[in-house]
């Protein structure tokens, strides 16, 4: 994950290029780099290996200014992250471009291009794109021609930002897969990988669909699709505001999101829930149709999404009585399934713009499996235009790279779903109210958990000299252990893996030892004697345990065996209550670490 930002303004760019990046820093870089046409007309470059600040501080060093600019920050897929190969790339000292994503065909590309006379001065696979476009230009097309050709010779995914010194009052974008939006100003215009990053210049936002190219001056966005027809991309006024998109008292985004979620669920729920029901129309005016319609549930999904995707399953089979799969998005869009029609297709993805859970909607719409609903977190995106049904979750903007109140908002949704698709197959009325009125609990049960937070500091000091963890749950608790485990190594660096519990005798137990800690999280539910003798083959092993465990619940502490208590939840809530210390564990440890 990397970003972008361009602008072409009357007023130097160039603070604004550098506030943008630094929107984006969550997502994690190795590199960063601005280029501009400064006032003599030259295009100037500066890079560096480090961070966004020190960028800055090059920046003011080498008084770089101009009113066209690109920038960008990096996260290597082709080369390794050094100055050299950070963005922006430049040909012939005419055309700079960045780029997020990965060029298939860059090895080809380069080698014609090498036989052409071009030359390299990184390994990154963006620099082909410089040299394409410039090649074009050389033959009589202007810059917005010359992308547009050139994004036809590209394999892969990207969002790019092309400026030529030739063209003083002009930045083209495209994309393909990666995401890009155009921020519109008065007399001003820019790109960003994100709204969030351009939220301190404007409100109002063009997204981009696949395959359009925009060329953009002051005054003016003109957007072309694949085919080059011109097309009119609506203007959205943004909701966001300069406000929640600042760490406030946190220290990092991560903890600022993981202490939102007593509100964010709140917000989700909002309007969804009448005293003893749940209003179906929350997912849209053909909600109720499209449910009657539905035989199955087919999930698609990616990382922490796919694992609110794996507990909805347990609770759609067990509670709503209907037969659902879950699948990774990337390996579903591949995989030539069996099609069963007249299926729910239920995409979830906090952006919704993942390229693979976009690309398996289409799949799955192709085949003909039925209906869509995208679960998602931003109403613009291209999940929630290509879907008949949406849910949004109103979690507010996720700026941590790490998903936190994506996720419980997701499962709150899942949830609501379940009743809504459980009443078509026999889920009563008093069950319905019971559920709803636990769902009115949650965000004061999860502000209890957050409570905990100090407590779990302290367990965290345990972990940071660790090179592997290992995650237990039974039942719903399986995935919210895979979450707990993909949330450890994806901040902290420490490689952790998630088992269902039963799965312990069937191999993993021989990695247990003192080295290896073993955590456990045990809700009080008709699981928990079977959880526990997994517990007693840990111990045997020598196996040191870090158990989250219901109040109401007796584990023995030990020298061996630490415990958390949280306090008792309604066995349907788990999940959700249940990931919550899990995060917090996650990011103590990471800080602890001084990971990235
Ligand atoms: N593939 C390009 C590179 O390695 C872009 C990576 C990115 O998206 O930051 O430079």
């Amino acid at each position: 994950m990397c970003g972008i930002v361009g602008g072409v303004a009357q007023r130097d760019v160039v603070p604004i290029l550098v506030d943008g990046l630094r929107h984006l820093e969550y997502r994690g870089y190795d590199s960063a780099g601005v280029a501009v046409l400064n006032e003599s007309q030259a295009l100037k470059r500066v890079r560096t290996a480090g961070k966004v600040r020190e960028l800055d501080e090059l920046l003011r060093k080498e008084q770089l200014h101009g009113m066209l600019g690109i920038a960008h920050t990096r996260w290597a897929t082709h080369g390794k992250p050094d100055t050299r190969n950070a963005h922006p790339h430049i040909c012939r000292g005419t055309v700079a471009v960045v780029h997020n994503g990965i060029i298939e065909n860059h090895e080809a590309l380069r080698a014609a291009q090498i036989k052409a006379g071009y030359e390299f001065t990184s390994e990154t696979d963006t620099e082909v794109i410089a040299h394409q476009v410039y090649d074009h230009m050389m033959k009589g097309d202007d810059l917005l021609k010359s992308v547009q050709r050139a994004t036809h010779e590209l394999d892969g995914a990207y969002a790019i930002g092309i400026i030529s010194k030739t063209e003083p009052n002009r930045l083209v974008a495209a994309r393909r897969g990666s995401p890009l939006v155009v921020g519109v100003g008065r007399g001003e215009n820019f790109i960003a990988s994100q709204a969030a990053a351009l939220i301190t210049v404007t409100q109002r936002f063009i997204y981009l669909e696949d395959g359009d190219v925009a060329d953009i001056t002051r005054d003016a966005v003109t957007i072309y699709d694949a085919s080059g027809k011109r097309v009119e991309r609506p203007v959205h006024i943004s909701s966001l505001t300069p406000d929640a998109v600042e760490k406030g008292p946190y220290r990092h985004y991560m903890l600022k999101e993981i202490f939102e979620q007593p509100q964010a669920l709140a917000d989700t729920l909002t309007n969804c829930l009448s005293s003893n029901r749940v209003l179906e129309e929350s997912f849209g005016p053909k909600a109720k149709d499209i449910f009657d319609q539905a035989q199955s549930v087919l999930i698609v999904a990616c990382g922490t999404s796919y694992h609110a995707g794996a507990v909805a399953r347990y609770w759609l089979e067990s509670i709503a009585g209907i037969p659902c799969v879950v699948e990774i998005a990337s390996e579903f869009r591949y995989r030539k399934p069996v099609v069963r029609p007249n299926s729910l297709v239920i995409t979830i993805s906090q952006s919704g713009e993942t390229a693979d859970t976009l690309a398996a909607l289409q799949e799955a719409k192709r085949l003909g499996f039925g209906h869509s609903l995208s679960i998602c977190n931003v109403p613009e995106s291209a999940l929630v235009r290509a879907s008949d049904l949406v849910f949004l979750t109103r979690a507010g903007p996720e700026i941590g790279v790490a998903s936190t109140k994506a996720f419980t908002t997701q499962l709150a949704a899942l949830m609501l779903l379940t009743i809504c698709l459980g009443r078509r197959r026999g889920l009563s009325a008093d069950k319905e109210a019971l559920l709803v009125k636990l769902l009115a609990s949650l965000p004061a049960q999860v502000d209890r958990v957050l409570k905990l937070n100090e407590q779990i500091k302290t367990l965290a000091e345990r972990f940071a000299d660790k090179h592997h963890a290992l995650f237990l749950g039974r039942g719903t608790q399986h995935p919210v252990a895979m979450e707990g485990a993909l949330k450890l190594k994806e901040i902290s660096y420490i490689h952790a893996e998630a088992y269902p519990a039963g799965e312990l005798k069937h191999g993993p137990l021989a990695l247990v030892d003192a080295d290896m800690p073993v955590i456990a999280v045990a809700p009080n539910n008709e699981l928990l004697e079977k959880l526990k003798s997994n517990l007693q083959e840990v111990r045997a092993r020598g196996g040191e345990l870090y158990v989250f465990a219901d109040e109401t619940i007796d584990v023995t502490e030990g020298p061996t065996v630490h415990v958390v208590k949280l306090p008792h939840t309604d066995d349907v809530l788990t999940p959700i209550v249940f990931t919550v210390p899990l995060q917090l564990l996650a990011y103590h440890v990471a800080v602890l670490k001084g990971t990235d």
